[in-house]
């Protein structure tokens, strides 16, 4: 079957781009090509970025209110399409349908958030801060905002944005993953149909240069990222550089820490699930058990026993459990960090090097991989692997473990297994990462809670949604304001004014 040519979407319709230049599609499960994405030029980023400034004024001045209605019809609609969505984010990622499906469920939970944008927008008022004095404060829009998302979420990373966005009041640019495009595409034509004017959403499908004008366009305002370290560094240094406010989430090497006390069968079947779902292609996956004492011989033939039955094949097939890696190259990345493990002293209990999924010989599998007595100078430790590897490394005592934990240099997600209230409030108190778990071993925040990691997960100051997300859409403007003939008359003064 030919590859489908895909799109822009720019001013509330299906455009091709300027550009002639184009990448492949996927499906990792098959390794065929299946669909052909524009990457949009600066002359492309440009024709939307206009759309949105030009869009701008009017919606800008729509009431909340009438916003609000707007992203709730967009939400019935996400709903109504929930398995449509999550077939095309399955088959270009390669994920699993049941897991496809719990992230749009997850995104979809932010529209309902941002439905509450009325409220969200109300500042803070106080009345006589000096006598006859009042002061209230304003959540202002910030413009043209721009969004740069990954591929290992096709719809939940960008509904992590725009809904935000556009519920406060701006206009919006969204580079979605050339390798995950079609869900972004999709969802801005589900969001014109719910009635959104034209302009407010645009999506540009793109790569560096897509990145780079947004980066530098003078009528940008705000710049939402989420991709790996080094690109989120490069963003956010770009991007301040040129005056934007900006957030980029970069990568992540999430510890769940297991204590000997812990429930080991629970903490088991917690683990395994959040180490090899979405083959290890989530940035809240577990990818590192610290094991205090005698926890990791208790837990390490239990993590094994459940990771080796895992079910790897094509994603949209019956009773699968794990599917492929993104791409070739990046399944040639994880054995090759598998091989970097066992020649520096790793001890390999379960390799998933040259697994073969019956009937898709061509897709981008890597079976489930276990690691035990990993140290922390070896690669597989250094290294986001971003893939179903598991490893365990060894600790003496609870110290130790966090000790570990605070040095990594990443600090997104965490979790600690322990039947011990004092352990847990200890570790809560402790570390040095922006979202933790207790006994939850994937601790992602609810939309009404904000996402975001801490030191080189999160370039920036504001999380993503929940409050933060609506602090980070909006400008604060504080007024103060005196009615002369309620004020009593001060007469001139150039010393600085004290109202009290
Ligand atoms: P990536 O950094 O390669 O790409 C992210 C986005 O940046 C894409 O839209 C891509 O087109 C663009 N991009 C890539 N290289 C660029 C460059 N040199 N200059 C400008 N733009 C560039 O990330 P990915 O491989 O798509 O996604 C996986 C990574 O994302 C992992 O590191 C994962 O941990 C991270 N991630 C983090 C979070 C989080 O919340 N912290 C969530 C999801 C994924």
């Amino acid at each position: 079957m030919p590859a489908e040519k895909l799109h822009l979407w720019i001013n509330g319709r299906r455009v091709q781009a300027q550009s002639g230049r184009t990448a492949d599609v996927y499906n990792p499960a098959t390794g065929e090509v299946t669909r052909q994405v524009p990457l949009a030029s600066k002359a492309d980023v440009d024709a939307a970025v206009a759309a949105a400034k030009a869009a701008y004024p009017a919606w800008r001045d729509t009431t909340p209110l009438r916003r609000a209605r707007i992203l709730t019809r967009f939400r019935e609609l996400m709903e109504a399409h929930r398995q449509e969505l999550a077939r095309l984010a399955s088959e270009e990622h390669g994920k699993t349908l049941a897991d496809a499906t719990g992230s749009v469920q997850r995104g979809i939970e932010v529209i309902e958030f941002a439905c509450g944008v009325p409220h969200l927008l109300k500042g803070e008022h106080a009345e006589d801060v000096g006598r006859g004095v009042d002061c209230h404060s304003l959540l202002q829009p910030v413009g043209v905002c721009a969004g740069i998302t990954p591929f290992n979420f096709p719809v939940m990373v960008p509904l992590w944005m725009f809904p935000v966005a556009i519920a406060c009041g701006n206009t919006f640019v969204l580079k979605p993953s050339e390798k995950v495009p079609s869900c972004s595409l999709r969802m801005a034509e589900l969001f014109k149909e719910a009635g959104l004017p034209d302009g407010v959403l645009n999506v540009v499908p793109g790569d560096k240069e897509a990145v780079d004008t947004l980066l530098h366009h003078p009528d940008v305002g705000a710049i939402s990222f989420v991709g790996s370290t080094p690109v989120a560094k490069y963003v956010y240094e770009t991007g301040a550089r040129n005056g934007k406010r900006v957030q980029a989430l970069g990568g992540a090497k999430n510890h769940a820490v297991v204590m000997p006390d812990a429930d080991m069968e629970f903490a088991a079947d917690a683990l395994v699930g959040a180490a090899y779902g979405s083959a290890g292609e989530r940035c809240m996956a577990i990818s590192t058990v610290v094991a205090v004492g005698e926890a990791g011989d208790a837990l390490l033939p239990l993590l094994k026993a459940r990771a080796e039955k895992i079910k790897v094949g094509r994603g949209d097939a019956d009773g699968i459990e794990m599917g492929p890696v993104i791409s070739a190259a990046h399944r040639d990345r994880i054995v090759s960090l598998i091989d970097s493990g066992v020649a520096q002293g790793a001890e390999l209990a379960l390799d998933g090097r040259g697994l073969q999924a019956a009937g898709n010989e061509n897709g981008f599998f890597v079976g489930p991989t276990l690691f035990d007595r990993v140290k922390p100078e070896m690669d597989i430790y250094r290294e986001e692997i971003f893939g179903p590897v598991l490893i365990v490394l060894r600790v003496e005592s609870y110290e130790a473990a966090v000790e570990l934990i605070n040095a990594n240099p990443y600090g997104n997600g965490t979790a600690i297994f322990t039947s011990s209230g004092h352990w847990a409030r200890c570790f809560e108190n402790e570390i040095e990462v922006g979202m933790v778990g207790i006994n939850v071993p994937i601790p992602v925040p609810m939309a009404f809670f904000s996402f975001g990691g801490w030191k080189a997960s999160l370039f920036g100051d504001l999380h993503m949604h929940g409050m933060e997300g609506v602090y980070f859409y909006t400008r604060t403007k504080v007024v103060t304001s005196r009615w002369p003939a309620l004020a009593e008359r001060t007469g001139n003064t150039l010393a600085m004014p004290t109202l009290g």
